[in-house]
């Protein structure tokens, strides 16, 4: 039989009643005669208590230590869902990343999955016991304890689903995914459904249900994920492969980021291989960036605008003063009074004019916006974060989210 991966995020356990309240939930669940393995992050905030800590005794703390020190916030949900499990009379096994086989690579603080050997979960499930599994970590080749990146155990569970081959649901404080988050947009909708390329979209450029990879290994093992309400009450939204209804929408969502970081780096020598260094430099520590623009060289220099995470400001800084040394004509700008817009819509594909339609939208409301780019199914802007509201509405009144 196919077991259910569950995942319940910070916001769903940040009290023990709450985990006694989930522990109820499961040991319901279970006596329906499924098999459930539970992935847990940490207590409410307790992942950026721990960082504060690290970052009381140092700016840059070694990373590897970082992670010693972050996985413990997962442990002790874990054991505490455990206890609470057994206290009801339920058959469970709390396990850690590693021992639940979940093997990353060895990029301390942001690292990947890379293989996840299944067979002691499955053994616990055989014995009938719930499995709790810690969320957001795993162990490198050498058996150190890394972690996956913030919001990571979206990710350790969608990867166990995809390992287990079942479905994963993903508890969180919002019933679902919306049209436009229900904090800028009060009035925005509920998506019943929604494509693996949209919600990757809206993901990647700032939507905060979902975390961006877990959506990418979604799509690649095709693993149908539920994302609702920690207290099932309501029906989730279903990411899933795109059907017909899906692609009659023109626009399905709009997403704000705004953690975003637009770093301009000025002065460049013109020639590809110094682009191509400066990339390498930041893709070296696993930073995920965007929006990527270059200027027309001018006296044999071009100028270079990105936008990354608000989170990656310190790593992003170091890398280029390192650059300033090997390029000593370079200046940059990191700034971080802009926020990202995304309009995302698999309709994009095969229906034109949306592009146009928004600009005529910016230039009536008149809003300035720095850059844009688009992919197939998006158009995205930077703008200062405070238009934000106002285009948000501008837009969702123009394509009727
Ligand atoms: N506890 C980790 C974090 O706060 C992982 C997660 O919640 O997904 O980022
Ligand atoms: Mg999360």
């Amino acid at each position: 039989m196919n077991p259910y991966v569950l995942k319940y995020g910070g916001t769903s356990v940040e009290s023990i009643d709450q985990i006694k309240d989930v522990a109820k939930r499961l040991a319901e669940r279970k006596s329906l005669g499924q098999d459930l393995v539970v992935v847990i992050s940490a207590m409410g905030q307790t992942t950026d208590q721990l960082l504060e800590l690290a970052a009381s005794i140092s700016e840059t703390p070694d990373r590897r230590e970082v992670d010693l020190l972050l996985a413990t916030g997962e442990q002790v949900s874990v054991a505490l869902l455990s206890i609470a499990l057994k206290t009801l009379g339920v058959n469970s096994v709390g396990l850690t990343g590693r021992q639940a086989g979940i093997f990353t690579d060895d990029v301390h603080t942001k690292a990947r999955i890379s293989r996840i050997e299944t067979d002691r979960i499955r053994q616990h499930l055989e014995a009938g016991e719930i499995v709790v599994v810690a969320g957001f970590q795993g162990v490198n080749e050498n058996g150190d304890i890394t972690t996956l990146g913030r919001g990571g155990s979206d990710t350790s569970a969608v990867s166990l689903a995809a390992a287990l081959g079942c479905t994963c649901e993903l508890f969180t404080d919002v019933d679902g995914i919306y049209t436009v988050d229900p904090k800028i947009l009060p009035e925005a909708r509920k998506l019943d459904s929604i494509s693996y390329e949209e919600m990757l979209e809206m993901a990647s450029r700032g939507a905060k249900v979902i975390e961006t990879r877990a959506v990418e290994f979604a799509h690649k093992y095709k693993v149908p994920v539920i994302v609702g309400l920690s207290t099932g009450d309501y029906p989730g939204t279903l990411i899933k492969e795109l059907d017909e209804t899906m692609e009659k929408r023109v626009v399905t969502g709009i997403s704000v980021d705004e953690d975003c970081l637009m770093v301009t780096v000025n002065t460049v020598p013109f020639e590809s291989k110094n682009i191509a260094k400066i990339f390498a430099a930041i893709s070296g520590e696993n930073i995920m960036i965007d929006m990527i623009s270059q200027t027309a060289p001018y006296n044999s220099f071009v100028n270079l605008t990105f936008t990354s995470k608000i989170e990656d400001r310190f790593n992003i800084k170091a890398i280029l003063e390192k650059l300033k040394a090997e390029f000593p004509t370079i200046d940059y700008v990191i700034d971080d009074s802009v926020i990202k817009l995304s309009v995302v819509g698999i309709g994009m594909v095969s229906q034109s004019g949306v592009a146009s339609a928004l600009f005529n939208l910016f230039a009536e409301h008149d809003i300035d916006f720095y850059q844009v780019t688009t992919s197939e199914i998006s158009i995205s802007y930077t703008l200062n974060a405070y238009d934000r509201d106002k285009a948000v509405h501008m837009i969702a009144s123009a394509f009727d989210l």
